[in-house]
């Protein structure tokens, strides 16, 4: 017999068969892996409330089998005032789906956990007009702990800094106009590209103060980083689809 005890923030948890689900978890000890929840779809399951998405709790998990299980479980943080604020919600769900396809199983990435832990408690502590900004900083700074950030203050070709810039996923960045090629469109003024730059490198905890531009700036500020993160990753992120909702 093996059990182990885990950190775990559920980023998705899905009914598996009549009576279970399989929880995948993001672990500060493991980084991402799945567990049976067994009963959990009953309201009689003693640890039901630790397999609620973005609930942050202890995880005793048995490692038996091919698929761990979870023993017991107790809750740590539930971020349950996330249901206040549709936006936050939303914001919850883009950041966790990122998170799990950024990351492959078993890979420790304990500066990503506590991205998304302090992430999740912003945006419940903040609900409104934060939570695009709140999904823009962790996209950035989760592409900065994967070690593939976009360059901001200056051309990602030539290193001259402009008043405008183009984006371009492909060259790692702004590009100015005499480096970018004819297809690309998504253009930067400085302005907007340095405040993406503020929110890729400045304290998350300071970003729910961040807040610039108009609600439309934002979310095409928000789709640029997405997509660049959909360019990186090699995966398109369900989610980002909902973030333009509000
Ligand atoms: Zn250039």
């Amino acid at each position: 017999m093996s059990n182990k005890t885990y950190k775990g923030i559920v980023l998705r948890s899905v009914k598996y068969g009549e009576h279970d689900r399989i929880l995948t978890l993001f672990t500060l000890e493991r980084g991402k892996l799945s567990a049976v929840a067994k009963g959990a779809q009953s309201p009689k399951c003693k640890y039901i409330a630790s397999c609620q998405s973005y609930c942050l709790s202890e995880f005793v998990l048995s490692e038996n089998l091919k698929m761990p299980y979870v023993v017991s479980a107790d809750v740590v943080r539930g971020f349950y005032g996330l249901i206040n604020d549709p936006a936050s919600l939303i914001a919850a769900g883009y950041a966790s789906e990122l998170t799990e396809t950024c990351f492959e199983e078993d890979s420790p990435e304990e500066a990503a956990f506590m991205l998304l832990y302090h992430t999740l408690r912003i945006l419940e502590e903040n609900p409104g007009a934060s939570a695009i900004t709140a999904a823009t900083a962790f996209a950035l700074k989760l592409m900065g702990i994967n070690g593939t950030y976009p360059v901001l203050d200056q051309c990602a070709s030539c290193g001259r800094k402009k008043e405008k810039y183009y984006f371009s996923p492909q060259s790692g960045g702004t590009v100015c106009d005499d480096c970018s090629s004819p297809e690309e469109t998504e253009r930067l003024t400085s302005s907007e590209a340095m405040y993406l730059y503020d929110l890729l490198y400045k304290n998350i905890n300071d970003i729910a103060g961040m807040d610039a531009f108009d609600g439309m700036t934002r979310k095409y500020l928000f789709r640029t980083v997405n997509e660049y993160c959909v360019y990186i990753l090699g995966k398109n992120i369900k989610s980002s689809e909902l973030m333009y909702s509000f």
